[in-house]
């Protein structure tokens, strides 16, 4: 006979977001494998309540109590699963810890996410924004995943393809929507590896660091230097990286806007397009240090935004409304959150 699941009610998520905020689950499950999700699914009560995917709660701001079933990722496992002359394949499950992979992998000679490296979360929640950092994105790597789909009960692979990655973004934002739980996620590493340094602030730490032909352990360790320099530790103060995107712009919405301030920071896109730096725009209204009740702007980091120390995940989202409207008003550009709020 199948174990029961083991479902806790008016469980506390305040250590498991990292922003810090004090909300509740009604019911909560840790998941340690897709028999779970079988179990749950054929629980009539069960499977009726809304669902919440939980991973390492680093891109989420809890406004509210979650009156349905948090779903807490918590199984384990990182294995090569395959390997031709060009590449290896290695599969991880949702519940490892995303920097725990990335040392894995590098610690087994493989080379590819050491751009990626520092990033909080889980592995599973990693392809759900397509993860990026100095100059990579989890797409280049990736090779396909499964996933359990609530709907028909199956577990389903998805490739490249499949998983229509964007700027932070993909099909499980949209077409498969609360359907999905990520399973497992698997990349392909190359055996010829290149290091990538086309985004110039590692470029010039890997230099600072007097390295000619940097190894991809190299350039890991530069990354995570800088990340260290930059970001506030969540576990020191509460949270979730970049609250905004980088909005995109025409070139003719760009041009108009350097022409009245020469400073402006833009990015050409392949398209023609511009992505413009969110931070800078946030900076420029006045915002990096400020607070508003306990909910903060970074002191070094504009778009990140913080819990200084008992906020609500309201007091964040009103500071964050607050932001967007100026830098509408200021620039005439909408900047969106890139945390999911709940
Ligand atoms: C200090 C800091 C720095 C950061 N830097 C970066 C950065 O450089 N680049 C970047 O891209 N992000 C960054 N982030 C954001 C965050 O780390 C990533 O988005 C990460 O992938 C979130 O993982 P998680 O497990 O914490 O997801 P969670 O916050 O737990 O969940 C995020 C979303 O994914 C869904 N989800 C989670 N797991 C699964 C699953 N197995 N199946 C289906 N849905 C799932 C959740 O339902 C939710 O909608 C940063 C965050 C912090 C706190």
């Amino acid at each position: 006979m199948a174990t029961p699941l083991e479902i806790r009610h008016d469980q506390s998520l305040r250590d498991l977001n990292t922003f810090g905020i004090d909300a509740k689950a009604a019911s909560y499950l840790r998941v340690g494998s897709v028999d779970d999700l079988r179990a749950l699914r054929a629980d009539p009560v069960l499977s009726a309540l809304p669902r919440l995917v939980l991973g390492g709660g680093s891109n989420l701001l809890l406004t509210r109590d979650v009156d349905g079933l948090v779903l807490h990722m918590a199984s384990r496992g990182i294995a090569v699963i395959g390997e031709d002359d060009a590449q290896v394949i290695v599969a991880a499950q949702a519940g490892e810890n995303w920097h725990g992979l990335v040392q894995w992998t590098l610690a087994h000679g493989f080379a590819g996410l050491e751009n990626l490296s520092l990033i909080p979360g889980s592995v599973g929640a990693s392809p759900i924004q397509n993860i990026g950092a100095y100059g990579s994105e989890l797409a280049e790597h990736f090779h396909s995943l499964l996933a359990f789909d609530f709907a028909t009960g199956d577990v389903i692979a998805l490739d490249k393809r499949d998983c229509a990655f964007g700027y932070r973004d993909s099909v499980f934002k949209h077409a498969l929507r609360d359907r999905t739980v990520i399973l497992e996620v698997r990349f392909a590493l190359p055996k010829r590896w290149q290091a990538n340094l086309r985004y110039a602030e590692l470029a010039s730490e890997v230099a600072a660091r007097g390295l000619v032909r940097p190894t991809a352990q190299d350039i890991s360790d530069a990354v995570t230097a800088i990340r260290r320099r930059k970001l506030p530790d969540p576990a020191v103060t509460g949270n979730a990286g970049s609250f905004f995107k980088n909005p995109v712009v025409s070139a003719a919405k760009r041009n108009e806007l350097l022409a009245r301030h020469p400073a402006l920071v833009s990015y050409a896109q392949a398209d023609g397009s511009y992505k413009l730096a969110a931070g800078w725009l946030i900076d420029q209204c006045g915002w990096k240090g400020k607070s508003l009740g306990a909910a903060g702007v970074h002191e070094k980091q504009a778009l990140v935004l913080v819990n200084r120390g008992g906020a609500r995940g309201v007091e964040i989202l009103q500071l964050a409304q607050k932001i967007r409207a100026d830098v509408l008003a200021n620039y005439g550009v909408a900047i969106e959150p890139e945390p999911v709020i709940l």
